[in-house]
């Protein structure tokens, strides 16, 4: 017997994670940018329509054996943690597009996300036809997010912006990574602080919600104030829904990698990183916006809220971070980097600060350099 099958791409953003993923292009058009490595060795495809629609026809399969499969085990189609538990661990259940549907029912299955990197670089009318074809096959589906480039947004009128919104469209997420034009050309962007706030403006003129992706750290230590500064300037432009900070964490086999091993870029560290948050948050004025600091690689996740009125608990968070002694700040980092620690008050766990003071303690004892060279591999684990 064969079963339903729909492709899946390999990400997509942290507040997607309750999402049902639909492939609408493979891999990234522009695949250049300097510090990204997820689809370096893949070439980019369109995806027909129609194959896009099998998929989606797959999906709505699946979700109705799910449900017949609920029912007969008595949860009258919900899909409960039991059913999950069922659908991972049975075979010939235990699929992976089985599991993605099965999580994405139990998370509400209204939200969808449009794989991969910039799906926007469709034809207006075929994204139209998806997402029509989309809300016919789930109506439960209130949401629809995707990830564009600046470029490709600025390159789409507002009307037709505007179109895909009636159609469904409720969220783009846009890789900004910086506002600073030198640092932009450095990591090979393709996209100008000018096509940020293009791209930018106009999503919002057509009433979608906007979320930009920014990278602390990005500049190394050349860039960094100016960085903080001109991104600050760009995001006050566009006025975006949402900030999301991603701390830079330069990986293998990335032009990023080589400039560094080259000694062409010298990366911060993590303190400089939040020195350069706090110039960030400071510089963002007149506009709402939310900070969301969900990556694992941001060190102080607690760095969230509103703007303007939570810009003081924001940077209070930094002060807090600033008032600890050495030895506290080293374990906090120690802490984080390992999984153990989520927020400041974590400290207060006298056994794992132990526990972590004697690692850090170890390490120092092994020579300059090596307890951040820890830090730095533990980082590794979450690229
Ligand atoms: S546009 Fe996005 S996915 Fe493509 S190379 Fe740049 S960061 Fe990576």
């Amino acid at each position: 017997m064969t079963h339903p099958f729909f492709e899946q791409g390999p990400i997509r953003p942290p507040s997607e994670a309750g999402s049902l993923l639909v492939r609408v292009s493979r891999n990234c058009p522009w695949n250049k940018c300097a510090f990204c490595h997820t689809y370096k060795n893949s070439k980019f495809e369109f995806r027909s329509v129609e194959e896009i629609k099998k998929d989606i026809d797959n999906m709505a399969e699946i979700t109705s054996i799910l449900k017949d499969i609920s029912i007969r085990e008595g949860d009258q189609g919900r899909m409960t943690d039991r059913i999950v538990n069922i659908v991972s661990n049975r075979h010939p259940l235990d699929h992976e597009c089985y599991r993605a549907v099965a999580l994405w029912l139990y998370y509400g299955g209204e939200s969808v996300f449009l794989q991969d990197a910039d799906s926007l670089v469709m034809k207006t009318d075929d994204i139209l036809s998806i997402l029509r074809y989309i809300r016919g096959a789930f109506p439960s589906v209130t949401r629809i997010t995707t990830y564009c480039r600046s470029r490709t947004a600025a390159r789409k009128s507002l009307s037709e912006l505007q179109s895909l919104r009636v159609a469904g469209l409720a969220r783009i997420h846009i890789g900004m990574e910086s506002g600073l034009d030198p640092l932009l050309k450095l990591i090979r962007k393709g996209a100008t602080a000018a096509d940020h706030i293009e791209g930018g403006q106009k999503i919002k003129a057509a009433g979608i919600s906007l979320c930009e992706y920014v990278i602390p750290g990005l500049g190394g230590k050349s860039y960094s104030g100016e960085h903080a500064r001109e991104t600050a300037r760009v995001i006050n432009a566009i006025r975006p829904d949402f900030v999301r900070l991603r701390t830079l964490h330069v990986v293998n086999e990335t032009p990023l990698m080589e400039l560094m091993q080259k000694g062409e870029f010298s990366p911060l560290g993590d303190e400089d990183v939040l020195r350069e948050i706090r110039e960030l948050i400071s510089g963002l004025d007149g506009i709402e916006t939310t900070i969301v600091s969900d990556h694992v690689l941001n060190l102080l996740e607690e760095i969230e809220g509103r703007l303007p009125q939570d810009r003081k608990k924001m940077l209070g968070v930094l002060e807090r971070y600033f008032s600890l002694s050495e030895e506290q700040r080293i374990v906090f980092r120690l802490g984080r980097r390992s999984g153990m620690y989520r927020k400041l008050s974590d400290l207060s766990d006298m056994s794992a600060y132990e526990n972590l003071k004697n690692i850090a303690h170890h390490y120092e004892k092994m020579g300059k350099g090596s307890l951040e060279k820890h830090l730095s591999a533990m980082m590794n684990r979450y690229i």
